[in-house]
């Protein structure tokens, strides 16, 4: 089971680097208090069985995360080899090592690191979409149990400053009634301890679905498309950006870009999922959250 569950974890982390083992941390301490809390958490799950979030499966006792066992070692990690810098997976050549892709090779990304936790696929998709397009918020803690997976680059980045959601446009707030990723990097920074903002980055204009897009028209479909609200908030400091897919990372480049020229120092882009690097979308109507999408 994954380890992390609303309500524990988190609270005794500081804001320094935090590895996913120094994360969990806290929670193995004996204490009163948490086997008081453990107890409690097994009375509500036999009234209120847990269901697992890939394959819906229900389990009385107090197991942690939203994920049963056999989901989570079916999830598609994104593991080595990868590229250290936007971690790009080598599907196509599992023995290799770690080592740079062709995007940064060429410097194609501005912010400094990139991390998604699983693929874009099976279990994980389905909830993403149920999260933006069915109203299903309740996915969102199950969403940030595997970004919590992702924290091993927070060694090489260092201390977080500040936690920002990639944002909507206003015109398509408005139409979901909800961020999905403000909502993943509200419960993020709570389990990390560490501060998110809202409305310090914002969309001003609205944008085409990117994956229908070639390259050159994604980078011309964002550009301009992101402001600093609040470069007070952002300048010399250290900032994650958080959204639910890594599709071209293109809009994730762009949000990079003008934080960067706002004076941010570094920029590290974490998502939950990300779109295999091999051309296919996974039947995906509208991933990552780069588009605009009509009613
Ligand atoms: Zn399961
Ligand atoms: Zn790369």
């Amino acid at each position: 089971m994954l380890r992390f569950r609303p309500g524990d974890g988190g609270a005794d982390v500081s804001q320094e680097a935090v590895s996913r083992k120094d994360a969990a941390a806290p929670q193995r301490r004996w204490r009163p208090s948490s086997m008081i809390s453990r107890l409690a958490a097994a009375i509500l799950d036999l009234c209120l069985p847990r269901t697992c979030a890939g394959c819906r499966r229900t389990w009385l006792l107090a197991e942690e995360g939203y994920w049963c066992s056999d989901c989570t070692l079916g999830l598609g990690w994104i593991k080595s080899p990868r590229c250290p810098s936007c971690g790009a997976p080598f599907l196509d050549s599992p023995q290799s090592d770690d080592h740079l892709c062709g995007d940064c090779l060429r410097n194609s990304f501005t912010f400094d690191v990139a991390r998604s936790a699983v693929l874009y696929a099976g279990g994980v998709r389905d909830r993403i979409h149920q999260l933006k397009f069915g109203r299903q918020l309740h996915w969102s803690p199950a969403l940030v149990d595997l970004l919590m997976e992702t924290c091993d680059w927070m060694k090489a980045f260092g201390p977080v400053d500040v936690i920002l959601p990639v944002p909507l446009h206003r015109q398509r707030l408005q139409q979901r009634g909800f961020n999905q990723a403000g909502l993943l990097a509200a419960e993020f920074g709570r389990r990390l301890s560490m501060p998110v903002r809202f409305g310090v980055l914002g969309r001003q204009r609205a944008t085409q679905p990117q994956t229908r897009l070639g390259r050159r028209e994604r980078l011309e479909n964002v550009q301009g498309a992101f402001a600093v609200a609040k470069p007070e908030w952002v300048r010399d400091q250290s900032v994650v950006l958080i959204d639910d897919v890594f599709t071209t990372g293109t809009t994730l480049n762009e949000c990079a870009r003008v934080l960067k020229r706002a004076g941010a120092r570094r920029v590290a882009a974490v998502t939950v999922a990300r779109v295999a690097p091999d051309g296919h979308v996974h039947g995906v109507d509208d991933p990552g959250d780069s588009g605009w999408r009509a009613a």
